[in-house]
């Protein structure tokens, strides 16, 4: 309910047997649906040619039973959902991005935005490069495919490219033989693999999407590793491992990916659950109940009344049914768009004072509607806690979180906010608070503290829409 959008997700499988991949990407991406509902693709190769289907939509309207049923069997496949970050949200920029070159065919699917996409992209246009997306996945596919030109094999291509990528990138890529994983050295984006008793192996932004193929998590992919799944069976290439200090979106444990995923390690409940924890054990307030807003704000609200010991409660039902794209009711339709989302249990709030834990407050606006809603059902009183830190930074890896003036907490203080929202109390985690989450310091947490891994990019979601001549402006 945070008005942050996820990034993208990435899957791929490598069959052995060579059955219907087609299928197992189809249910892998709608496990990671939450991280992109923009767009989604699957491109599938049987016997070194590619079948491709992609289009704007959640992955039930892209495809239907027709779609699926015009898949081949076929080894290997790669899929992806989409937010973009980079680039406008048309047809056009829907992944994975398939490119034909000189020495045969290759599937891009990533997650994360390159930091400098901007640099990179101007060189290449000014080079001569032609591109038919706006997006910074094909900057990392040209990248590739002049490497490949070059280089003995796909995977020395990747290893060679990553020399020149800078910033967050997850990707599952696809030749004619051979699925390769590869994460950035830094390891912003999570993408992890697994096993099934088959011995298929599945490549996955989050192990969600292992569990709802059927596949054993085997383990992440480590920053900087490249993984090459082929004949001979699983290869790993480490030559960037530990170049750079590790730097995982701490954001992806608060809000991003799914609670029953595990990164690096760590259980995403787990983490929002310490979330909350963290909170009730510095907080003070005397209370009668405490509910989360869902969906995110569910886990860290039962670690937040598991360590305050105040009775938790479904202060909330969510309307199921409602994806992003759902219309936005036009305001002389006097119809309450959070309210359409969200319906408050009367029973739960009426006349008690309330601990209302969410994930994030980006604008204030969402916040102050779900606030009021509480009000309305006849909550007493209303502290709201929130398991993040304050934005005040825009973020440059893949998420949306683009711009100061936007972020409520760079305008106002704590207390100012609280009045906005209709609160009667705020707290956010500190900074310093974070670590706890995981248990290690390392993780990017630029857009609460500002300390950036890499140089800050150049780049806005649609500056590629325009010429070179205007690109220039930070
Ligand atoms: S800036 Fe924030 S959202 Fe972006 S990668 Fe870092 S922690 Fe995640």
């Amino acid at each position: 309910m945070s008005n942050l959008h996820e990034e993208c997700g990435v899957f791929g499988i490598y069959d052995f047997d060579g059955k219907d991949v087609a299928s197992t990407v189809y249910y892998g991406l709608f496990a990671l649906q939450h991280r992109g509902q923009e767009s989604c693709g699957i491109v599938v190769c049987e016997d070194g040619m590619f079948y491709s289907h992609k289009d704007m939509g959640l992955v039930n309207d892209v495809f239907d039973d027709l779609t699926m049923k015009s898949f081949p069997e076929a080894s290997m496949a790669v899929g992806h959902v989409r937010y973009g970050t980079t680039g406008g949200t048309n047809r056009t920029n829907c992944q994975p991005i398939v490119v034909n070159h000189q020495k045969g065919k290759m599937a891009v699917a990533h997650n994360g935005n390159i930091s400098n996409a901007y640099e990179l992209r101007n060189e290449l246009e000014l080079s001569g490069g032609i591109f038919h997306t706006t997006s910074d996945t094909e900057i990392i596919a040209y990248i590739i495919t002049r490497e490949r030109l070059v280089n003995t094999s796909i995977e020395n291509a990747v290893l060679e490219s990553m020399n020149v990528l800078d910033g967050a990138y997850s990707l599952v890529i696809m030749s004619a033989t051979k699925l390769i994983a590869a994460r950035d050295p830094r390891g912003f984006r999570p993408l992890c693999y697994g096993e099934r008793s088959d011995g298929t192996y599945i490549v996955a932004s989050e192990s969600c999407a292992l569990d709802a193929v059927g596949a054993k998590f085997v383990r992440d992919i480590l920053p900087g590793e490249v993984v090459v799944f082929d004949d001979n069976g699983i290869t790993s290439y480490t030559k960037h491992c530990n170049t750079k200090e590790k730097k995982t979106c701490i954001f992806e444990y608060i809000y991003f990916a799914r609670p029953d995923s595990v990164i690096d390690n760590v259980s995403v409940h787990t983490a929002r659950q310490k979330a909350g924890m963290i909170l009730a054990r510095k907080d003070h307030i005397k209370a009668d109940v405490v509910v989360g807003v869902p969906d995110s704000g569910l886990d860290a609200a039962l670690g937040y009344s598991k360590e305050s010991k105040i009775p938790y409660g479904i202060g909330f039902i969510k309307n199921k049914y409602i994806g992003r794209t759902f219309i936005a009711p036009k305001q002389e339709e006097r119809i309450d768009k959070v309210r359409i989302k969200l319906n408050p249990v009367k029973e739960t709030v009426e006349g008690k004072v309330v601990v209302l834990v969410d994930d994030s407050i980006v604008r204030g606006t969402t916040s102050g509607q779900i606030v009021k809603l509480l009000r309305d059902a006849g909550a007493k009183e209303i502290h709201v806690r929130i398991s993040a830190s304050q934005f005040v930074n825009p973020c440059y890896y893949g998420t949306d979180i683009d711009s100061r003036e936007n972020l409520i907490s760079c305008h106002h203080s704590i207390d100012e906010i609280a009045k906005i929202i209709g609160a009667d109390s705020l707290m956010f985690l500190e900074n310093d608070e974070l670590c706890e989450l995981i248990g290690n310091n390392n993780y990017c947490a630029a857009c609460f503290d500002g300390k950036y891994p890499t140089a800050i990019p150049n780049t806005k979601k649609n500056r590629f829409e325009m010429p070179l001549s205007k690109r220039q402006d930070k």
